[in-house]
């Protein structure tokens, strides 16, 4: 067995559904009484809703959460939060609003409670993003995490089935990286198995019927798992893959992850292959990249970047970006075969042929 550091993070986790009626429990036991509710602007509405169940413990409701946290939004945040001299932030929303959660509890050490209702995971790690100048800065501080996480399946009923299997496949791409992390432990890894094969178990049961709360639930108990594995390890090729496309050619975070993963795999595959076998065995396949393939393309996924309206033109100059500044990565990264992999994902073909596979 491998030498291992393992260091846990602190965060409650209320989860079920209609967990979200305990939330002014969870604020009083923050030592909190006047709660700043966060949402994007079309989130609004829940945003209301909650700040009802809090009655007196709502200080009010900033609706400016935007994706990647621009500084703008961050300042503003800020402002509000000292203006209604808010001792706590509620953010419910997807990875952005968790993000400007973070942005206030990084300069002021406000405690978050965080409901999610993506299965991005951002609630479940200490890294913070903020986006200044079109340029993306991301950390690591303990202060941003949040203190309380309510997983209330009932919340994201209403998360469209697309954007539903692309959270999803977001989510899996943590674990899957997570099972061969350079600082990976046995207990992150029980995690990532556990995740992926609580999403694979779930995204069909979501396709069928969007309001189906048992796969709801399973999927946001992958998300939990997923992303307590993405806040504990480092993240390799697919993760700087998808940083690049998102960053340098502004595709949509989510769509992207689906899309890159099984290639990410087929790379790495030589180079982890007991990685490799632990997610064919979670979402019940042969072969791990040609699975997450099949998972994405079977649940009504996208499966090729030209589907995202990337140019073919702009290929080499994502292999240039993405091999500069690497991540760590089991496989090292050859600029030959990044461009070869960013050429398929491009194309949408299966990753894997070496194994045979359902139709
Ligand atoms: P998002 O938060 O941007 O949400 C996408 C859209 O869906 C938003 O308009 C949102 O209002 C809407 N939405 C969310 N939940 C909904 C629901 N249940 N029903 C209907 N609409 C809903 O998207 P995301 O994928 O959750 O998050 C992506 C962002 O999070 C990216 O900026 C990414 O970098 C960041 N992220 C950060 C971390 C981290 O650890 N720091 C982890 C994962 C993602």
């Amino acid at each position: 067995m491998d030498a291992f550091v393992y260091n846990a993070h602190a965060a409650r986790v209320v989860f079920g559904a209609g967990s979200l009626q305990h939330l002014e429990r969870e604020i009083g036991l923050l030592g909190a009484q006047r709660a700043l509710v966060l949402s994007t602007p079309g989130q609004r509405k829940l945003a209301e809703r909650v700040a009802a169940l809090l009655g007196a413990k709502a200080a009010g409701i900033f609706d400016g959460a935007v994706m990647h946290v621009p500084i703008e939004a961050a300042r503003q945040a800020r402002d509000e939060a000292r203006r209604l001299e808010a001792d706590c932030a509620v953010a419910i929303g997807g990875g952005s609003t968790v993000g400007l959660g973070k942005a206030i509890a990084l300069e002021s050490g406000l405690p978050i409670l965080a409901i999610p209702t993506t299965y991005a995971g951002s609630e479940m790690t200490p890294i913070y993003g903020i986006t200044e100048g079109g340029l993306k800065k991301t950390g690591k501080d303990a202060r941003v995490l949040p203190r309380t996480v309510i997983y209330d399946p009932d919340l994201s009923t209403g998360l469209p089935v697309g954007l539903s299997v692309t959270s999803a496949m977001n989510a899996m791409a943590h674990a899957a990286e997570g099972l061969y992390a350079q600082d990976s432990n046995p207990i992150m890894s029980l995690m990532a198995e556990e995740g992926l094969a609580a999403m694979s178990r779930a995204l069909p049961g979501i396709v069928r019927r969007s309001g189906d709360i048992e796969a709801r639930s399973q999927a946001l108990y992958g998300a939990w798992l997923c992303g307590t594995v993405l806040g504990n390890v480092g993240m390799a090729l697919h993760h700087k893959l998808c940083h690049t496309l998102g960053g340098s050619f502004n595709l949509p975070h989510a769509e992207c992850h689906t899309i890159v993963l099984p290639h990410a795999m087929a790379y790495n595959a030589p180079a982890a292959p007991e990685a490799m076998a632990r997610i064919a065995r979670a979402i019940g396949t042969q072969d791990a990249a040609a699975g997450l393939y099949d998972l994405a393309r079977d649940n009504g996924a996208p499966v090729a970047l030209r589907d995202l309206g990337m140019p073919e033109a702009d290929l080499d100059r994502a292999a240039d970006i993405a091999v500069s500044n690497p991540y760590w990565n089991p496989r090292p990264i050859e600029r030959t075969a990044i461009r070869a992999l960013l050429q398929n994902a491009w194309a949408g073909v299966c990753p894997v042929t070496n194994v045979s596979r359902n139709p």
